[in-house]
Parts: structure tokens; C-alpha cells; sequence
């Protein structure tokens, strides 16, 4: 038989649960225990920032699958472009022929997101293997093999991934790690501010940095110093501007590579498509995921093109990376994010979100901080506002009663004890509302 005629070809398998309770049982019967179970959502359809559990109840989104949704679920204009460039081509792999979705998103991703004079890209299908490629392109662009990262941070669950990253329960037994990597303090002004303004406090945390070139690391093994300009999983934690300013002027001293892991801050949510544009502060390279695909798999490493020409042909990509569909939803997602300002959205979101979480701290000791750029906004919870003793347990309390509720919120930070607000960008601001509100309330309810 030369070829199969599509009427042989058996129908998908349509199994299907009828509740959250089968749902969830048959998942604990067929799925590692490994994969994090975040809440006891079970769900079945999305539209806009508005689930559909399998009971039939609405849930208010305000976690956006991590970040990935900005633009909502199913946007039509999204499902489109997909269903098209599916009926077009579904994948040749782009080190065997070149087509175009791959080239264009490359093209639409450096002319956002400039790095100097002259940009270029590359894709793959996650942040990590972002991370992990660009880790790769800075190594061969400085023949240098060091890697600085800080605490705090996340950068994946690949084994470099991991390498990086820093709370340790992400990486329990899983090592050994990756060598030649080296862990910094993260510049968290709010706890260890020890009363500094922020610009003293950015001052004597560069002059620390600095220092640990000759302690730590030497300036000239280091091949690059990877930062999330703003700590995603680490608890929504922004840079100083001015320490990043201070960082890029290190980096540039020491012939050391910048790289800015923009998997969480990208494409809109800190009111800019990239969190660097934020800060006036632009990488060597840097790594873009979650909100590029409106939810697909797709990442990007983007840099100055003398840098990533530096990668040897064959040492970076992958099968799947830039899959054709994947940038088709990355391009519908691009248009949709610039038609509908999305960039301002993210602002007025992060306003309504600090009003709610300002006027908490006033009536609760609990909230011991508001912090965030854009509308990346979180508080974080510490029993009797006493900062060693991170609430956890009293989080993961507010954000089950929440869901009960109909609002899926999440939690980030070291010790799981900051509530972030990650809604998609498009969010009604009847629907925002009210997930602030039964949220802060959770929070008033534990007050002693
Ligand atoms: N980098 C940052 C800043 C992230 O927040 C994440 C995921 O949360 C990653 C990298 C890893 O991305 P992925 O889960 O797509 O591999």
C-alpha cells in the first residue's frame, strides 16, 4: 500500500472524565507524583481569563498557566492562525528545510526586541531550553566557561536548568549539577536593605559583586552572568535600576556576557515587551518563553548578532524548536498583544492590583510587602510581620479557599509564602475585581 486512504485512519480516542474527583484520581493513578500538583483544578475549557472546571463552574484565571496566556484562552484570531498554518505544514524541522513562520518570528522578535545595532534570534520549545542554549551561544561567543546566577532564582528543570535555579525543593536528589556555575546574592532591597535607601543599597551590592570576582570566580573565567531582570518563581523580586545599570557597566569592564532570562517579564507584563526595556538596560542575549506562544510551546533566545553568530553551525537548535505552528500562534499572539495595547493593560492592571494589596497591608501585619513592576504584583505573607517566619502553609490555605471560590491564583518564593498576581492581560476588569477581592479577604480572615 502506497499511502493510507483518511477513511482507514480510526477515529482520536475520546475518553473522557466526568469530574474533577475521576479526573484527579486517575491522574494520581497514571502520572509521576514528581509533576507538581499547584491546586485541585480539574479543567475542561477557557475563554478569555474565565475557566471552565469539569463541574461545570467558572473559575477567574488569575494564574494564566504561569504566565503563558497573556493575550487569554482560545483567542480566535490565535485558534485561526493555528488551524490554518496546521492545514499548511505541521513540521519539516528547520535544520533540515527552512520555512517561513520560523524566519518571520525571527524577524518580528528582533525588530521588538532590539539588542544593539544588529539583533538575531533562534527558537525552541521552553524557557529552559532557552536558558540552556543561551548559555551555550555566550560559552562559545567568550571561550570562557564560568556561569554566574543568583539566589532566588529560576531558570528551568533541565539539568542545567536546575544547576541555575535555586530553591533547593526544585532539585531535591536530582544533582550532581552542572559545574562551573556560581551563585551570587540576588539584590532583594527589601530584605536585606539593612535601612540602605536603594541607591546606597545598589552601590555596596555592586561593590559586593565586584568583590567576589576575586573571591568567588576570576572576572575572566566568567563567560556570562545570567539575572531575571524581576524574580519570577522567586517571589516577584525587582532589580535596582541602578545595580542593573552598575551590572552592565561590570560586564562590559570584564568582557563578560549579560544575559537577561525574560522567560516570566516578557511580552507585556511588565508594561514593555521586555522587562530590559523596563530598565533601560539591554542584554547581550536573552530568553523568551511562556507569554511568546499564547500557548504553545515555543521559546526564543534573542541577542546581538555578533554574539549568536558565534555559536558553531550544529551546537544549538533542536527537532521541534520554532515548529510551524508554534510561531503561528507566536505571530497572532504578537499582533494581538500590540492591536489591543496590551503594554498599557499590564499598568492599569498592576495599579488595581497594588490598591487591593496596599490597602491589605494596612489592616493586616500579615502582608509584609507590595512589590512588582507592571502587572507582575505581589504580596508576601509572614506570620506577625516578622520576616523569618515566611507564612506557607497560611498561602497554600488562602489559595485553596480562593479556588473554592471560583479564583485560581498562585503562589511563588523560596519558602512559598508570596501570592503573585499573573491574570492574562486581556482580564475583564469586572472579573479582576473580584478575584482581588476574594483574595485580600482570604488573606483578612487569617489575620489573628
Ligand atoms: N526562566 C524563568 C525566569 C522561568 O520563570 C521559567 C519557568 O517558570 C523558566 C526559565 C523555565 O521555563 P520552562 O518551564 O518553559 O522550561
Amino acid at each position: 500500500m502506497n499511502s493510507v486512504p483518511p477513511s482507514t485512519i480510526p477515529p482520536p480516542s475520546t475518553s473522557t472524565s466526568t469530574s474533577t474527583d475521576a479526573l484527579l484520581a486517575r491522574r494520581a493513578a497514571a502520572v509521576s507524583n514528581g509533576v507538581p500538583l499547584g491546586s485541585h483544578a480539574a479543567i475542561g475549557s477557557g475563554s478569555g481569563a474565565i475557566l471552565t472546571d469539569l463541574e461545570g463552574r467558572r473559575v477567574i484565571d488569575l494564574a494564566s498557566g504561569v504566565g503563558v496566556v497573556g493575550t487569554g484562552h482560545c483567542p480566535p484570531s490565535i485558534v485561526e492562525a493555528i488551524v490554518k498554518q496546521a492545514g499548511l505544514l505541521l513540521h519539516t524541522c528547520i535544520h533540515i528545510a527552512t520555512y517561513e513562520p520560523y524566519v518571520a518570528l525571527c524577524e518580528r522578535l528582533i525588530g521588538l526586541l532590539p539588542h544593539g545595532d544588529h539583533t538575531k534570534a533562534m527558537l525552541v520549545n521552553s524557557g529552559a531550553e532557552a536558558v540552556e542554549n543561551a548559555v551555550k551561544i555566550a560559552r562559545q561567543a567568550t571561550d570562557r566557561s564560568a556561569i554566574v546566577c543568583f539566589t532566588g532564582a529560576f531558570h528551568g528543570r533541565t539539568l542545567l536548568g536546575m544547576s541555575l535555579t535555586s530553591k533547593v525543593k526544585y532539585k531535591l536528589r536530582s544533582g550532581p549539577f552542572a559545574p562551573e556555575i556560581y551563585r551570587l546574592p540576588f539584590p532583594d532591597h527589601f530584605h536585606d536593605g539593612d535601612g540602605l535607601d536603594e541607591e546606597a543599597f545598589s552601590a555596596r551590592a555592586l561593590a559586593r559583586l565586584e568583590d567576589s570576582l576575586s573571591t568567588v570566580v576570576d572576572a575572566a573565567e566568567v563567560a556570562a552572568i545570567i539575572i531575571e531582570p524581576v524574580l519570577g518563581e522567586g517571589g516577584f523580586v525587582p532589580a535596582p535600576k541602578a545595580w542593573l545599570e552598575g551590572l552592565r557597566r561590570l560586564c562590559d569592564r570584564h568582557g563578560i556576557l549579560l544575559i537577561f532570562d525574560e522567560v516570566q517579564t516578557g511580552f507585556g507584563r511588565v508594561g514593555h515587551f521586555g522587562a530590559y526595556q523596563h530598565y533601560g538596560v539591554t542584554p547581550d542575549l536573552s530568553t523568551w518563553a511562556k507569554a511568546l506562544g499564547g500557548g504553545l510551546p515555543i521559546a526564543a533566545v534573542v541577542g546581538k548578532a555578533d554574539v549568536m553568530d558565534a555559536a558553531r553551525p550544529g551546537t544549538i537548535g533542536g527537532t521541534y524548536g520554532g515548529n510551524p505552528v508554534a510561531c503561528a500562534a507566536a505571530l497572532a499572539n504578537i499582533d494581538l498583544i500590540e492591536g489591543l495595547d496590551l503594554c498599557a493593560r499590564a499598568l492599569e492592571i498592576g495599579a488595581r492590583a497594588r490598591r487591593h494589596f496596599d490597602a491589605l497591608r494596612a489592616q493586616t501585619a500579615l502582608v509584609v510587602d507590595v512589590r512588582g513592576v507592571g502587572a507582575m504584583v505581589a504580596m508576601e505573607l509572614c506570620l506577625d510581620g516578622d520576616l523569618s517566619r515566611p507564612a506557607g502553609a497560611l498561602t497554600r490555605d488562602v489559595l485553596a479557599a480562593c479556588l473554592e471560590q471560583g479564583v485560581l491564583v498562585v503562589a511563588a518564593g523560596v519558602h512559598g509564602n508570596v501570592i503573585r498576581i499573573l491574570c492574562p492581560l486581556i482580564i475583564d476588569f469586572v472579573d479582576l475585581e473580584r478575584g482581588l477581592t476574594v483574595l485580600c479577604l482570604e488573606v483578612l480572615r487569617r489575620t489573628d
